[in-house]
């Protein structure tokens, strides 16, 4: 494994006055081959936009530099942008960003073209993250992200398993785990293993969802109570009997005795149809 000794980057840190930040998500991959293993995943050529998120030192920016036409690298935190703003200030299809990735005009920022994110994310908002990438006007054509291995479990679980996250996910995407990360390929060394997910985006919502947001509404809904069987958990989240929940489960030849995480895609889409779109 050729891996940058960890008191390197403390010390790069340290020469510059700073100090890993906990409470924005601050862990730096050091393992070199961990690095070109996501670069790997995404399969770039010259023709490429890249948008990252939260560049830190730069583990993935300068790769990705020399890998793809053009870098928009979104960091948070301004020491660290000043940091890499220099040490990159030699390529020039390089762009560092400060700002907060959740405020960011994504068609202003990669200037209307087709894009792929690649990042090492924050994970304290892994799901805002995924959230505005997958709900915004325009999407990525492609996300190579790496997140906390339960998380990235939970977003790719098979049909039969899926909660909240993988069918929402679903909708707009084919998510996969290339590859798992021990937590000792980071500094400071975080308490849970990682993971690296591919997300090969549909063109568009899965089709004969209807209002797509109005659809993830319901969806929450359904998932009120994920434990419950589904008469009570939708009974629950739509705030009705549990004979009206059964009701709407029978239109829409679902057993109202399964449990929420069973259900397909298709059989949510079928439920809210039945359902008349009623909101929470
Ligand atoms: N990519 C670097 C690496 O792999 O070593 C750093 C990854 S670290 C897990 C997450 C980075 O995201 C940090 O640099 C942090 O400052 C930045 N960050 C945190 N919240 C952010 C936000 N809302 N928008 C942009 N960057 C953010």
């Amino acid at each position: 494994m050729n891996r940058e000794p960890k008191h390197a980057v403390q010390r790069r840190l340290r020469s510059h006055g700073l100090k890993a930040r906990k409470s924005l998500g601050q862990n730096f991959l050091v393992v070199d081959s961990v690095r070109d293993a996501i670069i790997e995943a995404a399969c770039l050529t010259a023709e490429d936009t890249v948008l990252e998120v939260g560049p830190g030192l730069g583990a993935l920016t300068e790769k990705l530099a020399a890998s793809a036409g053009r870098v928009i690298a979104v960091e948070i935190d301004p020491s660290l942008a000043l940091k890499l703003g220099k040490k990159l200030g030699g390529y020039r299809n390089v762009k560092i960003v400060q700002a907060d990735i959740l405020k960011q005009d994504l068609n202003a920022l990669v200037g209307g073209s087709s894009y792929k994110v690649v990042a090492n994310i924050p994970y304290y908002i892994t799901s805002p993250i995924l959230r505005y990438f997958t709900r915004a006007a325009d999407r990525p054509a492609l996300m190579v992200i790496m997140m906390q291995e339960e998380v990235a479990r939970e977003v790719t679980a098979p049909e039969g398993r899926m909660g909240f996250l993988a069918v929402s996910m679903r909708l707009f995407s084919n998510p996969e785990i290339i590859f798992t990360v021990p937590a000792a390929s980071f500094y400071p060394v975080p308490r849970v293993d990682s993971a690296v997910v591919r997300f090969n985006m549909l063109p568009g919502p899965a089709p004969g969802m209807g209002d797509v947001d109005d659809f993830l509404e319901f969806l929450h809904c359904g998932f009120a109570s994920p434990r419950k069987q589904l008469r009570n958990s939708l009974a629950i989240g739509l705030k009705i009997e549990a004979a009206g929940a059964d009701n709407i489960l029978r239109r829409a030849g679902i057993d109202p005795g399964r449990r929420p995480g069973t259900l397909t895609l298709e059989e949510w889409s079928g439920l809210y149809h039945a359902s008349g779109a009623k909101r929470c």
